[in-house]
């Protein structure tokens, strides 16, 4: 069960001393408070766990400081979506508005290689108005003698660069708690010039030491990849982790699946799911076209198959895009048989509007369709 309270409630109140009181004396329950910090209030959330079936709606609405009781299912208690559950689902970050109507692409380098590299694509980002890119420093690989990524060494002037060219998110991979903090040295050493998402890679979905690290911490938004060997619902529950850990600030990305009917693709693509992760839960749902197809074949018509399946991803309500690009892939580091060009990104990102586009049409033509039958 969820209790919201009333925007900004005084936390030194009486009304609140006296539902803590409350909360605490009830047998069996336990409670956490989450703190939903939005544009203009903060929002307090109590998630009562335990024996809740026998509490009230009623009885609980009545108490001092509730405005609303939600009565959750077991399963993702606070990212779910949950019956009669209308919570806006978005949050900003630097400047950038995430949530399941929200739009945008991060595009840029799968493994940080050097400056010239880094800038040339910050420069075309902003050449094309884009605002957020991928960057990576801690590359987790399948061979121990292929290149781990620079780590925090390059941070700092991944950091500057991107601050130049107006990057205000950057979702970068971590492998290791000590990263958060890597990562907020370079940004204070360097002066904040952009912003980071903590991304947490397919191989790390249920690292759930790792996850309730990143749960903890609250100034950095979230991309959780889904698990590429797991199901959806092991996938969503590595989610919840971060969010009953007290950061719900998560983005589940969706990255295809180890499977050999996903031949001829890297992965088996799974962007189907994506009105499905919507339906069950209020995460933003990213898709990752390079990871889930792995190379740059094109069908007879010229399309490259990464184009096909982040348009397929995006007319079904995709709100991010994580893309791989390079200024010069045959010489990439990491991943350059996947990497689109420079030359490329106009292409993509108009290709990536018109099936946004289509989206927005087919929600209008939705609702239009619900409003004629009075639903
Ligand atoms: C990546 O995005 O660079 C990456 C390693 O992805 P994944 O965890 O999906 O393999
Ligand atoms: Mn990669």
């Amino acid at each position: 069960m969820i209790l919201i309270l009333y925007p900004d409630i005084d936390k030194r109140g009486e009304d609140y001393r006296h539902l803590l009181e409350y909360l605490d004396a009830l047998q069996g329950i336990r409670h956490r408070v989450h703190d939903v910090a939005g544009a203009q209030q903060t929002l307090t959330e109590i998630y009562l766990i335990g024996d809740t079936a026998a509490l009230d709606v009623d009885d609980m609405q009545a108490l001092p400081g509730v405005e609303r009781v939600i009565r959750v299912s077991d399963a993702y208690r606070v990212l779910g979506r949950h019956r009669d559950d209308h919570r806006a689902s978005e949050f900003h970050y630097n400047g950038i508005t995430f949530s399941q109507d929200s739009f945008h692409v991060f595009a840029g380098l799968c493994a940080v290689d050097n400056p010239t590299n880094v800038e040339r694509m910050f420069q075309a980002l902003q050449q094309h108005g884009q605002s957020c890119a991928r960057m990576g420093a801690y590359k987790p690989r399948t061979n121990p003698y292929s290149f781990q990524g620079h780590g925090k060494e390059c941070l700092p002037w991944v950091f500057e660069l991107a601050g130049k060219y107006g990057i205000r998110v950057i979702a970068m991979e971590i492998t290791h708690d000590r990263h958060i903090r890597e990562i907020e040295e370079a940004l204070a050493q360097t002066g904040n010039p952009t912003g980071v998402m903590l991304q947490i890679g397919t191989r790390n979905t249920q690292n759930f030491e790792l996850l309730k690290h990143v749960g903890r911490q609250t100034r950095f938004p979230v991309l959780l990849k889904r698990g590429f060997g797991i199901t959806l619902e092991e996938s969503l529950n590595a989610a919840e982790y971060l969010a009953s850990e007290g950061n719900s600030q998560v983005i589940f990305a969706l990255r295809g699946m180890k499977t050999n009917m996903g031949d001829p693709h890297r992965n088996f693509v799974d962007f189907a799911h994506v009105p499905v992760v919507k339906r069950l839960t209020r995460m933003p749902v990213c898709i990752d076209p390079s990871h889930s197809v792995g190379s740059r074949a094109a069908s007879p018509e010229g399309i490259p198959d990464m184009l096909h399946v982040t348009a397929q991803g995006i007319v079904a309500g995709a709100n991010m895009v994580l893309v791989d690009f390079h200024p010069d892939p045959a010489h990439a580091l990491v991943d350059g048989p996947q990497a689109l060009t420079l030359d490329e990104l106009p292409w993509f990102l108009d290709d990536a509007a018109l099936a946004r586009e289509t989206y927005l049409q087919r929600r209008e033509r939705a609702r239009r369709h619900r409003a004629e039958r009075g639903r």
